[in-house]
């Protein structure tokens, strides 16, 4: 079994109802009753089947804000790319669940947080390096660039692992570089929605953090102290398609309509946190293939999983506790 550093950190996030929501008079399906446990309160034809309680590592109400969510749902798990481990943050949920408003802050809390280390390290000297990249259909995309050919994915022996061939990588001159290559990837974003005229609930977007540094007085003298990991910012794809299409056991289907990379990245989950040392799957697809040495391992995961409050939602959100407890 995985011991505790290896677990992996599962939370589940309760978005407020939104105004349409409000109007119809739906939502309050779910209660957070303590820290770590949710409670199912609706009254479903299906109720006998369904459980009433469900217990994660930490599970936020929608008084919460994203401060919280990320103090105790992605922090300890951000902060060790500082440690030289590897790590990767997810959202996972429906469409219109709150993974876009939860990885937006929780990676603004982080940036902060690691600037705020180095500020508080003078003894150390730091390299940060930002890339950015979306996987829409099983394609990979440059998000600091205004070049949308896709990407290929070479086996690198030397970094022991899978490297985007061309992705941009910019060394960050400061935090304010930082929020300029950020607007440059959500402009790109929407560039290429419009083009597929498409939403985002289909691609899978990775803001990826690379850290690097070594103490002053070792600078020039070999590199025996110097610590390098990356940490992933992972917005993923409404987990809808995968969820109903694992749900109802329809054969799999290629192309737009499944989501490869969203129902791999589930194996391998599943296979991680079940502590076994069978074959993980992450050469199925490009979204596990490129998180690979930022997943297992000694590396450091944590998923929020985000959820609707609302009565027309439950048949999806349970599917994304589904999840949860497979991560768990
Ligand atoms: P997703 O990325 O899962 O499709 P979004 O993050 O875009 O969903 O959220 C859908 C809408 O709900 C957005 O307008 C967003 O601002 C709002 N929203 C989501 N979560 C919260 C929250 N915890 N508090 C307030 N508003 C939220
Ligand atoms: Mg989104």
């Amino acid at each position: 079994m995985a011991g505790d550093e290896e677990r992996i950190l599962v939370s589940v996030r309760l978005r407020p109802v939104n105004a349409r929501e409000a109007e119809r008079g739906d939502g309050d399906e779910w209660e957070c009753a303590g820290p770590t446990t949710l409670k199912f309160l609706g009254n479903i034809p299906e109720r006998a089947m369904f459980p009433a309680t469900y217990t994660y590592d930490r599970v936020f109400s929608p008084e919460c804000d994203t401060r919280q969510v990320y103090e105790e749902g992605a922090k300890e798990v951000a902060l060790s790319v500082l440690s030289g481990i590897n790590s990767s943050i997810f959202a996972y949920g429906q469409t219109s669940s709150g993974k876009t408003y939860t990885m937006v802050g929780v990676t603004e809390h982080s940036m902060a947080e690691i600037y705020g280390y180095i500020d508080q390290h003078p003894e150390r000297e730091f390299i940060l390096k930002f890339s950015a990249m979306e996987i829409y259909n099983e394609a990979v995309r440059d998000l600091l660039s205004s070049d949308a050919t896709p990407l290929r994915l070479l086996d690198d022996p030397e970094q022991k692992g899978t490297v985007v061939e061309k992705l941009t990588e910019e060394t960050l001159r400061d935090k304010g570089h930082l929020l300029e290559l950020l607007a440059v990837c959500e402009a790109q974003r929407q560039i290429g929605e419009t083009a597929l005229n498409e939403t985002s609930s289909r691609s899978h977007q990775i803001l990826r953090l690379t850290v690097e540094s070594s103490a002053r007085q070792f600078l020039g003298r070999g590199n025996s102290n110097t610590l390098l990991a990356c940490v992933n910012f992972v917005d993923l794809a409404g987990s809808e398609r995968a969820s109903q299409t694992a749900a109802s056991g329809m054969r799999l289907k290629e192309g737009s309509h499944i989501n490869k990379s969203l129902l791999t990245l589930g194996k391998v989950i599943r296979q991680l946190s079940g502590g076994r040392n069978g074959h993980i799957p992450y050469r199925d697809s490009k979204l596990t293939r490129i998180l690979q040495s930022s997943l297992g391992g000694n590396a450091r995961t944590a998923i929020i999983c985000t959820m609707s409050p609302a009565h027309c939602h439950v048949e999806q959100s349970r599917n994304t506790l589904l999840f949860a407890n497979c991560a768990k």
